[in-house]
């Protein structure tokens, strides 16, 4: 009965969505978890907004981008004319950035160093006094410790996640991995979510095209999907 391949998911596809969507099912099937325990986000990175209100159409509400200024040249207009959408900051944030970045996104996955952590802080003390902007923040772990990757390196995790709480009151709802590519993900997905756990974080953002359904079984709460849904970069 699983004969099937995660191959097929492509987004050469007419609907990629509906195949991402299909396979979710089954890995959350599989995992013996609730479809509702996992959101899709759809990363729209590189792609113009005629190629993401397709998406937007067939019910998608959840997007990633990984550039501050990408996103801000593309979003506000399709967010306006779309009520419900949540973005987030799956890629680098500078602390120069932060502002617009606490304006613009709901979520951040790539909280890693002290000088983010200052800017967010400052960012958010302001924005809690104006209106109620309050992203969900993920440390990004370095789970294969690649020298050119960002992330925090696992045996440095804790001391991190303790600083960002107690040093400068950053609520952190979870943890972020990208697997080195030429690594199986899966003890990459487990040591996040083992770190996870005894930080006492709910949220795994972990897992893309190629490996969401690993992910799933290994716990993500967050699948970040690019290329299946929107085809090749
Ligand atoms: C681009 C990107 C993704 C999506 O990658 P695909 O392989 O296209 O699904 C996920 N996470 C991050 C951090 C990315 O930069």
């Amino acid at each position: 009965m699983q004969t099937e391949t995660h191959s097929k998911v492509t987004g050469d596809s007419p609907n990629g969505l509906a195949l991402v969507e299909a396979e979710i099912a089954r890995a959350c099937k599989d995992a013996r978890r609730e479809r509702s325990s996992v959101t899709l986000i759809a990363v729209s990175k590189t792609f113009e907004s005629d190629a993401i209100s397709p998406v937007i159409a067939s019910g998608q509400r959840v997007f990633g981008e990984n550039r501050v200024q990408e996103a801000k040249a593309k979003w506000p207009g399709l967010i306006s004319a779309h009520p419900g959408i949540e973005l987030h900051l799956i890629g680098p944030l500078q602390s120069n950035k932060a502002k617009e970045a606490v304006a613009l996104f709901d979520a951040i996955h790539s909280v890693d160093r002290p000088s983010i952590c200052e800017a967010l802080a400052k960012e958010l003390a302001k924005q809690i006094v104006k209106q109620d902007r309050k992203p969900l923040l993920f440390v990004q772990l370095n789970t294969g410790e690649e020298p050119q990757k960002a992330g925090v390196i696992p045996r440095e995790a804790d001391a991190f996640i303790s600083s960002c709480r107690d040093k400068y009151g950053l609520e952190i709802s979870g943890l972020m991995c990208i697997p080195p590519v030429d690594e199986p993900p899966a003890a990459h997905f487990a040591l996040t979510a083992k770190i996870a756990a005894r930080n006492g974080l709910k949220l795994l953002s972990m897992g893309m095209s190629a490996d969401f359904a690993t992910a799933i079984q290994l716990g993500a709460t967050h699948v970040r999907v690019g290329s299946a849904i929107f085809g090749h970069r």
